[in-house]
């Protein structure tokens, strides 16, 4: 046997679950195709890491040793529907320190990857292209390409939404497309935005602005193909006119930062993310609409329950046994689930519909924010999963 457990794919979920794992005895096999890229400018991907993976992050070693010049905390944010419709958050009126981080994509990538390399554990397979995977009670074996066999007793697949671990295991993948794709831009603003996140209900889509250090934003403009395509195609400065106009130029003229990019939205759901000797975690998971900021924290949650799990095992257990994978997969279906349909229901909610479910969608948002008790409690729930 070669190792206890092979994670493929070492990008945020991989690549945490590995670091989460340093303090146990089990020995880790990362297989990974390419290594993150040097950081040329700000990253278009950017996420609103919550406060509870934060703790995460920092538990693992990593959070302390971001760059903090290059991450903004969000104190406020502000919610407007199509019709009038507002709804406010503060971290202030919610006794909480921040709402969120904005964090660079890449800054956490290549802090991680850095921890792993150095990981007494974990032997880093990169460059390596998995080839065949095979599966038996005792073990699962990865065929690289270049011919090396690997084996564990455990196949954790953190390889993406395009899973090939979870494609090989043949367990069916439900996609949704949403007919959206999510523009990433950063720009440069006019006036401060004092830590403050601004979200629309748009009729051509949810546009989030999202601090970065500085007068910076970064945007999500989760829109129709055909806008998204018109908006990646716009040349930077009209780019830069278009969404400060599309924000009511609360942040006065915007200079855009870069090149705009594009990524298809969809909805995807396994049944079980659990089979013989295989776990899935992060995106080759799960897929949800970006309209909740909640990608990678669904990720960095599978990973900090999933080493919890493996850690508790005493030594010998058998990090492949299927009750310890089924009950890593119970403790997180519900969540899961919850943003699942949720993010899912307010897409829907917020498609443009007949003016009824317009005024009614936006009477919710402006009921909500006269109710301190329900806002603070969502606010609790967003940031640390529990009300
Ligand atoms: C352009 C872009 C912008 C985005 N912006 C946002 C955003 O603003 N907010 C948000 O919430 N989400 C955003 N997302 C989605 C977000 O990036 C994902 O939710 C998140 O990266 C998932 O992390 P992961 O570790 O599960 O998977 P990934 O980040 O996809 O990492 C998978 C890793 O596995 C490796 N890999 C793949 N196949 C193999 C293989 N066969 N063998 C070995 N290694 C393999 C890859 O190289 C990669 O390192 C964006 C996605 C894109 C593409």
């Amino acid at each position: 046997m070669d190792f206890d457990i092979l994670i493929v794919g070492a990008g945020l979920a991989g690549a945490s679950l590995a670091a989460a794992l340093r303090g146990t005895s089990l020995r880790l096999g990362v297989i990974e195709t390419r290594p993150p890229k040097a950081a040329a400018d700000w990253d278009a991907r950017i996420y609103a890491i919550s406060p509870s993976n934060a703790t995460f992050l920092s538990k693992i070693g990593a959070w302390e040793h971001l760059d903090h010049d290059r991450i903004a905390p969000v104190y406020d944010m502000q919610i407007r529907g199509d019709d009038g419709g507002r709804i406010d958050f503060s971290s202030y009126d919610s006794g909480l320190g921040e709402l969120a981080w904005i964090v660079e994509s890449g800054l956490m990538q290549r802090e991680l990857w850095e921890i792993i390399k150095r990981q007494h554990n974990v032997k880093l397979l990169c460059p390596a292209v998995p080839a065949s995977l095979a599966r038996d009670d005792e073990k699962s074996s990865i065929f690289l390409e270049d011919g090396r066999r690997l084996d564990a007793r455990l196949i954790v697949g953190a390889d993406g939404v395009q899973s090939w671990v979870r494609d090989r295991a043949g367990i069916e993948a439900r996609f949704s497309p949403y007919g959206e794709k999510g523009v990433v831009a950063n720009f440069e603003c006019e006036k401060p935005h004092h830590g403050t996140a601004f979200q629309w209900f748009r009729k051509d889509g949810v546009l989030a602005w999202l601090p970065l250090p500085g007068k910076r934003i970064s945007i999500v403009w989760s829109a129709p193909d055909e806008i998204a395509d018109e908006l990646v195609a716009l040349q930077p400065s009209d780019l830069a006119s278009r969404v400060a106009e599309a924000g009511d130029t609360l942040l006065g003229e915007l200079h855009a930062l870069g090149q705009a990019q594009a990524f298809p939205l969809r909805l995807m759901r396994v049944d079980s993310p659990v089979s013989q000797r295989l776990v899935l975690i992060g995106d080759a998971a799960h897929a949800i609409h970006p309209l909740s900021g909640h990608g990678i924290n669904l990720g960095y949650q599978d990973a900090q329950k999933l080493s919890e799990k493996l850690a508790a095992l005493p030594g010998w257990r058998d990090p492949g046994d299927i009750e310890t994978l089924r009950s890593y997969a119970r403790a997180r279906a519900e969540e899961t689930a919850l943003l699942q349909y949720t993010t899912h229901g307010l897409n829907r909610l917020f498609k443009p519909a007949n003016p009824l479910v317009s005024g009614l969608r936006n009477l919710g948002m402006n009921l909500t924010n006269r109710m301190p008790v329900l806002r603070n409690a969502l606010v609790r729930y967003a940031v640390s999963g529990k009300f």
